[in-house]
């Protein structure tokens, strides 16, 4: 099936492996095999590899071209308990400086970056106004398809533009509004383009009031959360709009009496009712079944039909 994207990848010596368990490559823990695993070592490379996934030729058995899907940090998605047929590619890390000034109040930053070093390195360069992402799990690419945020910023606020490879494999320049940000959402959420660069507009500031205040937040954080070292994809439900109003989706489902409950070893957080913990041993299975006891209570007693954040990844590699 991927005999020809297999020799590919040898051919340019891009480590790759085939059938290969996604769970430990994402925060939650969740998920079977993938069809095939690739890590390319740089931003180029990984470009390359889209190149060729895009151009792939129809695989045996008229099963089509294989789908792909690219993870940064894997904090925000599950996969099924099942086979998944698609390629999953892990953004790379930039093994250099990932980040650098272009001028005026904007920067340049690597999509594989992840925050917490880009933050020290925002620190070190004096550049403010991004503190927000400090204790977010993950990458500034995975930020930017998420339109992830915290303490009433996101990254929507701040990103001017980016350097992307489309869907035919091609890579351009786009600006903010090619993303088309919603909360938590961005055509890269569920879409089969990838973000190799992001332009990010930053307040000049001093580093030492930009390293407190991402301290400040990573603390914060750290007292009202589960602990980071439970498996979990954080908040599981988007924060309804109710009359107008943003409402905590952890408060409703703490409300309905959900605490604690549990399917298989997954459970609702102690700590925080939006958090879902995978035990040690929970499956796909398990957490859809509580997703579902949560809406459904949720939905009988209140009326409100919550809205998933996290992504799941079909059997086909579609996400949803
Ligand atoms: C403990 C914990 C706390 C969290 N707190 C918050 C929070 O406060 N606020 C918040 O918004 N989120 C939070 N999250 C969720 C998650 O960390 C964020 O959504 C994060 O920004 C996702 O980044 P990632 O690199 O891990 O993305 P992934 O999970 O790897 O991917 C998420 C989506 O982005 C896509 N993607 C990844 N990289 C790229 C790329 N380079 N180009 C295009 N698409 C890409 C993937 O295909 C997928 O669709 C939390 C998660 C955990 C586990």
């Amino acid at each position: 099936m991927s005999t020809h994207l297999a020799e590919w990848l040898r051919e340019r010596r891009i480590a790759f492996s085939e059938n290969a368990p996604i769970a430990p490559h994402l925060y939650f823990r969740i998920g079977g095999t993938v069809s095939m695993l690739v890590s390319p070592a740089s931003a180029e490379q990984m470009a390359g590899v889209l190149a060729e996934l895009a151009s792939a030729p129809p695989g045996a058995g008229h099963e089509g071209p294989l789908p792909f899907v690219v993870i940064g940090g894997g904090s925000n998605i599950a996969f099924g308990d099942d086979p998944t047929r698609a390629a999953v590619v892990l953004a790379p890390a930039p093994s250099q400086v990932g980040a650098r000034i272009l001028g005026d109040g904007v920067l340049q930053v690597e999509s594989g970056m992840r925050n917490q070093p880009f933050l020290a390195w925002c620190a070190a360069n004096g550049a403010g106004g991004l503190e927000f992402l400090s204790g977010i799990p993950g990458t500034l690419g995975g930020a930017a398809a998420v339109n992830a945020g915290a303490f009433g910023r996101s990254m929507s606020d701040v990103l001017l533009g980016a350097d992307i490879v489309d869907e035919a494999g091609a890579v351009r320049a786009v600006d903010a509004s090619y993303f088309a940000f919603r909360y938590r959402d961005s055509r890269f959420k569920l879409g089969r383009q990838t973000v190799l660069a992001l332009h990010l507009r930053f307040d000049p500031c001093e580093g030492k009031s930009i390293a407190k205040k991402s301290r400040e937040n990573l603390e914060y954080r750290l007292k009202r959360h589960p602990s980071y070292r439970l498996a979990s994809a954080g908040c599981f439900f988007k924060n309804p709009l109710l009359n107008g109003v943003k409402t905590s989706a952890g408060k409703i489902i703490e409300e309905c009496g959900l605490k604690k409950t549990t399917c298989g070893d997954l459970a609702v957080a102690e700590e925080h009712a939006n958090f879902l913990l995978n035990r040690g041993r929970g499956s796909f299975a398990d957490l859809r079944r509580l997703e579902e006891k949560i809406r459904e209570c949720v939905a009988a007693r209140t009326g409100i039909v919550l809205e998933r954040e996290v992504i799941y990844i079909s059997p086909r590699g579609e996400k949803y």
